[in-house]
């Protein structure tokens, strides 16, 4: 689990300030390890005694997300955000339809397409977002 030095870095090298409540923010989320969001992190932060309301969660939220710091991602059919930390190495995510649960797949079948893609194009990819939808084995479609 990284340190707060870690955090601090990741801060700094994005030019934003070092906050006790950031620090938080993205510990919850190293946590966790799985995309969650702001009223979950909200409740993270109470269970671990930070005094925090759920506004500011959203504003650090937001802050981090345009930093591309973490990652916002907005489910299908459902208008609340998740959030997770953006890491190096990424996962995707299964997603039900069913129980909305979301299942991490480690590898990514991206990466060759990738830089098929950029030495066609010239683009500088930077990165990228997948998630899949469908059924879990527990979850039939009607
Ligand atoms: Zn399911
Ligand atoms: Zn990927």
């Amino acid at each position: 689990m990284p340190s707060d030095d870690t955090y601090k870095s990741i801060l700094k090298s994005n030019g934003l300030k070092n906050t006790k409540r950031r620090n938080s923010i993205l510990e919850v989320l190293t946590q966790i390890a799985q995309p969650i969001t702001a009223d979950q992190v909200f409740l993270e932060l109470q269970k671990q005694d930070v005094s925090i309301n759920l506004s500011t969660v959203y504003r650090i939220l937001d802050k981090l997300a345009s930093k591309g710091i973490i990652c916002r991602t907005n489910l299908i059919g459902d208008n609340k955000s998740l959030f997770e930390l953006n890491q190096m190495n990424h996962r995707h995510h299964l997603i039900c339809m069913g129980c909305k649960q979301m299942l991490a797949v480690d590898d990514c079948p991206f990466e060759q397409y990738g830089k098929l893609l950029q030495a066609r194009t010239g683009f500088n990819i930077t990165g990228h977002k997948l998630e899949i939808y469908g059924y879990c084995r527990n979850c039939k479609p009607r």
